[in-house]
């Protein structure tokens, strides 16, 4: 009887699977599971058995019947997804486009700190990152700016504590490197700063800055022309001239504010540039000796120079954006163009 049971198992799994609709598989079901099916008939046929016979074969018999009736829900499942298309039950319309999966890119801002630091590691500039909740010592007084200085003012900033404040500039990172390491010292320092400004087109209470600081034994003013020359160069263009101007910050002693020749006019004038062709776009200088003698370097034997940029303006310059709050206001029509 066994032989018998696995035939009927065999024929049943042949006539599903040619089954089209639920018309073949009702039929399938009578013929197999109905009350005068093939398996009823085999459940008849029990009684002629011995009894030690009987059980064994009645156990496969019973075993089979639930096989075939699962099989049978299956079969009837496949083809109730293949009429209507998917698994969800709707209509499914081949001609129809896919769904567009969206993928996010880097902000505008951090895609141009990487050029910045593209730049700079070719020139040997090694990129660091520093604490954006600082000190007043790292952020004012290492910086050879004291709690009088005038320059305070321009940076009023935002206090978490007494002493304790929102970094208002990047420039904090080079006393902590300086603390740290022993010259030479190539390094460029970004990331976040914050001071209480109003914000206008120009204006933004958090906004990013890029620092560079190298020190070494024999390092002069021209060195630093040279590197912010090959910057400038890479980052607007070979056409573009820089023009070094004196001006004052509290931590170098000479400094230059840097400007170049327009990128909009070409350095002829225009509404951009205020008509004077040229654009104001980092500051930098020669490392005051007071700042070394803050960190224990020996303002005798080395020398220095650092430079400093807002990443908004380098961005707004190289894309022709005019308005700094576009950068925060995460409108995806606009940073979906970058
Ligand atoms: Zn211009």
């Amino acid at each position: 009887m066994q032989a018998e049971l696995e035939e009927i198992r065999k024929d049943a799994r042949e006539k599903l699977k040619e089954a089209k609709d639920t018309a073949d598989i009702e039929r399938v079901r009578q013929k197999f599971l109905g009350r005068k099916g093939v398996l009823a008939r085999q459940m008849k046929m029990l009684g002629t058995l011995a009894p030690d016979e009987k059980r064994a074969a009645g156990k496969l018999a019973n075993e089979l019947k639930e096989k075939i009736s699962a099989q049978l829900s299956v079969r009837l499942e496949e083809l109730r997804e293949v009429k209507s298309g998917g698994k969800d039950g709707a209509p499914f319309d081949v001609t129809l486009p896919g769904k567009k999966q969206p993928v996010g890119k880097l902000h505008p801002i951090t895609q141009t700190i990487i050029l910045i630091e593209k730049i700079f590691g070719e020139l040997g500039f090694r990129s660091v990152r520093g604490p954006e909740i600082e000190t007043e010592f790292y952020n004012f007084e290492a910086l050879n700016t004291p709690g009088d200085h005038p320059a305070r003012d321009e940076q009023d900033s935002f206090y978490i504590d007494k002493g304790i404040l929102l970094r208002t500039q990047t420039s904090p990172v080079q006393i902590r490197v300086m603390e740290r390491e022993k010259p030479p010292v190539r390094i460029v320092a970004s990331g976040k700063c914050f001071r209480r400004d109003a914000t206008d087109a120009s204006h933004s209470p958090m906004f990013h800055q890029v620092e560079g600081l190298l020190v070494d034994e024999e390092v002069t003013f021209g060195d630093l022309k040279g590197v912010l020359g090959v910057f400038l160069e890479r980052m607007f263009g070979a056409d573009v001239k820089t023009r070094f101007r004196p001006d004052f910050f509290p931590f170098t002693e000479p400094s230059a504010d840097v400007s170049i020749s327009c990128i909009i006019c070409g350095g002829k004038g225009c509404s951009s540039c205020g008509g004077s062709g040229w654009i104001e776009i980092l500051g930098a200088g020669m490392v005051d000796p007071e700042v070394f003698k803050k960190v224990n370097y020996d303002p005798e034997k080395y020398v220095g120079f650092a430079f400093g940029m807002g990443v908004e303006r380098i961005a707004m310059l190289k894309y022709g954006i005019n308005d700094i709050r576009l950068f925060f206001e995460n409108d995806m029509r606009f940073l979906s163009q970058f």
